[in-house]
């Protein structure tokens, strides 16, 4: 099948106004659906939105701003707008806590912070500013005002479908601003201009995309998966908080609806705690390296039941360890 041949053409453009729908974007807005992961997005951005000697502004929350933040200083001045990392990243900062520079091209926020587990639950104000977001793990969890964001990133590979493809929802006026010298394929405009289709575009992984799109319309769009995402997250916070077995690093207001992460009181369990849940079936629940401990990790496609029996395995192991 030719990816520019009638039937996948048909699957792209049936799958980006699924997009559409589904997460309400409005006209002024492109989508595209490039690779290279939100990792590419951290330098497209500055290539893209702002120009030499420019500042940029970045609200540091966590592992992956850091990541962001390293980038944009290859190409520009970067201005921490606020950060959290002396309160090891225990929540994200208010609105009255960020504090812009005099011009910045644009400001970045990490939406969703996949290791420490915290998440913006408010779109901040930046005066008109382009607001850009690295929404990778938590796009299509809940209904998004998309109209608030200059542009939105992600990968693929947690609420849309395999990896190999990188979403990227821009406001058509931050389009065409690219540095000179830029490689065409870091270049938002071409892959506009040729409807994400200037090379060969990750086919696979849009059609699985389009698929989960179709799956969420089908299940009553946004509001009716973030209802189901509230009671998941509800019911596991409610469970590490109802006792001091378990501890939650992570401040009630920020806490992620995606990533849960937790602590045992006695860190020495860790291992036992680990080793008993991949026998009841309960994988993938080791922290991030870089914080340790047990992080639960409930996106869209994780059921209910999958969390239940998460629940019921923390009691039963406090009752046998406590
Ligand atoms: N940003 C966030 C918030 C992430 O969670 C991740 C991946 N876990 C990345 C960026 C990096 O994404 P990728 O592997 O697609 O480059």
């Amino acid at each position: 099948m030719s990816h520019r041949g009638k039937e996948f053409v048909g699957i792209l453009s049936q799958t980006e106004a699924d997009l559409r729908r589904l997460a309400g974007i409005p006209d002024q807005y492109r989508v595209l659906f490039l690779q290279g992961g939100a990792s590419l997005q951290f330098a497209m951005v500055p290539l893209n939105l702002s120009a030499q000697g420019d500042t940029v502004d970045y609200v540091h929350t966590g592992s992956w701003s850091q990541k962001a933040i390293e980038e944009a200083k290859k190409y520009c001045q970067v201005h921490l707008a606020a950060s959290t990392a002396e309160e090891k990243f225990c929540r994200v900062p208010e609105q009255e806590e960020l504090s812009f520079s005099a011009n910045p091209s644009y400001v970045h926020i990490t939406g969703n912070n996949t290791i420490f587990g915290s998440e913006f639950h408010y779109i901040p104000d930046t005066g008109g500013v382009p607001l850009v977001c690295d929404a990778s793990s938590n796009i299509l969890s809940r209904p998004m005002e998309i109209g608030r964001f200059g542009l939105l990133y992600a990968g693929a590979q947690k609420n849309i479908g395999p990896a190999g493809l990188t979403l990227v929802i821009i406001h058509e006026s931050l389009l065409g601003k690219a540095r000179p010298h830029v490689p065409t394929m870091l270049d938002y405009k071409p892959h506009a201009d040729n409807d994400s289709c200037y090379n060969t575009p990750p086919c696979f992984s849009i059609y699985v995309a389009g698929l989960v799109f179709q799956h969420l319309l089908e299940g009553g769009g946004l509001s009716a998966i973030a209802e189901a995402n509230r009671k998941k997250a509800r019911l596991l916070y409610a469970r590490i908080d109802s006792s001091d077995f378990y501890i939650s690093p992570v401040q009630p207001g920020s806490r992620s609806l995606m990533n849960v992460p937790f602590t045992l009181q006695n860190p020495q369990l860790d291992a036992a705690f680990l080793q008993g849940a991949e026998q009841a079936g309960l994988v993938g629940l080791k922290g991030h390296r870089s914080v340790g401990g047990m992080r639960a990790s409930i996106y869209n496609a994780l059921p209910i039941q999958g969390v239940e029996a998460l629940v019921a395995y923390m009691s039963e192991f406090e009752r046998s360890h406590a």
